[in-house]
């Protein structure tokens, strides 16, 4: 077995992010050994930072990630050394009922790589071989990494079950914000309005062809937002949450998909959802839709490219502090 040392980025505890040389690994059984090509910070990365996400330290970081087989274990049967994957990060235990019900990704024993066992932002990854997902070797692989994000998003729209022709609008133009927009164009949406305070995040939607309200100084734009079939809340923050609510028609829909901090608690009034019989609908992960996220990355449909800023392992720090917010809106790392 090669020994040879690679850079790993550890959370140690909250707070607390190292730069760590590791022994590369071997693989277990039924695992394969991915060597990194990128891999995505997002805003789950900065809530396990924060400590208001439940994750399992000592954690290399990093669920969003792409890269080559490298080695295999020996009852791996499906994947090739040299195959170019992206990775489901989320280990469903199978047995707990929400398992058994077809409803892995509500899984009771859920780990995650990235959150209870070590992900990808290091040079080198073990994956257990049903969390990997073939992929078009033609594939740019800074957008490989993102098909675990683009799943997220899908599940998401399939909760809603939209209808071709629907309005929306979508709270928070982050790199999930500015997916949803496009997924919901992609799924027949009429209209999707993007709200967002911060300048860089509109103008990169804009520049993708959606009308944007700045929530702070173009309030009266956004009172006379209603009427939508669909809101989404992308933002987790302030008063979202009741924004959307106001901003949906009798009978829509509000879908919850901002992780917001556990624990915290935010205005919303009961009396909007009941006499307008909104429904209010959570996504979590996503049990299935990754072969379809691939396809939609492999196909060319996103634009993706404008919204990435390739950073270093040295810069994830900066990032999970909020110390680049108005410079990017998508950070990747290059591993190798
Ligand atoms: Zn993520
Ligand atoms: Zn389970």
């Amino acid at each position: 077995m090669n020994k040879e040392s690679f850079a790993a980025l550890i959370l140690q505890a909250p707070g607390q992010i190292e730069l760590q040389y590791k022994e590369r690994p071997a693989p277990g059984d039924r695992d394969v050994l991915v060597k990194v090509l990128y891999c995505g910070i997002c805003g789950t990365d900065r809530h396990i930072y924060k400590g208001s996400y439940p994750a399992t330290f000592p954690v290399t970081i990093g669920h969003e990630f792409a890269g080559i087989v490298e080695e295999i274990g020996q009852e791996v049967s499906h994947t090739k050394v040299g195959d170019f994957v992206s990775v489901n990060p989320n280990i469903w235990c199978g047995r707990c009922t929400s398992c058994l019900e077809g409803v892995p990704h509500l899984c009771s024993q859920m780990a995650a790589l990235g959150v209870d066992l070590n992900g990808g932002l290091a040079a080198y990854c073990t994956v257990p071989e049903q969390l990997v997902y073939k992929m078009s070797p033609a594939t740019n692989p800074a957008a490989a990494c993102l098909a675990e994000p683009i799943s997220c998003v899908l599940h998401g729209l399939d909760r809603l079950q939209v209808k071709a022709g629907y309005r929306g609008a979508v709270f928070g133009g982050g790199f999930i914000g500015q997916l949803m927009l496009q997924i919901m164009k992609l799924e027949g949406a009429s209209e999707v309005i993007l709200v967002e305070p911060q300048e860089n995040k509109r103008k990169a939607a804009e520049k993708l062809g959606f009308v944007c309200i700045d929530p702070i100084s173009e309030k009266h734009k956004l009172a006379a937002l209603v009427d939508l079939d669909v809101t989404v809340d992308c933002a987790g923050a302030g008063d979202v949450l009741s924004q959307c609510a106001k901003a949906t028609k009798p009978g829509g829909s509000i879908l919850l998909f901002a992780a917001y901090p556990k624990g915290k608690q935010v205005p919303i009034e009961p009396f909007e959802l009941f006499r307008k019989e909104l429904k209010l609908i959570g996504s979590f992960t996503y049990p299935d839709t990754q072969v379809r996220a691939i396809r939609l990355i492999e196909s060319g449909q996103l634009q993706l490219e404008s919204l990435l800023t390739e950073i270093t392992l040295e810069e994830v720090k900066d990032v999970l502090e909020g110390r680049l917010d108005q410079q990017l809106i998508k950070g990747i790392v290059r591993l190798s």
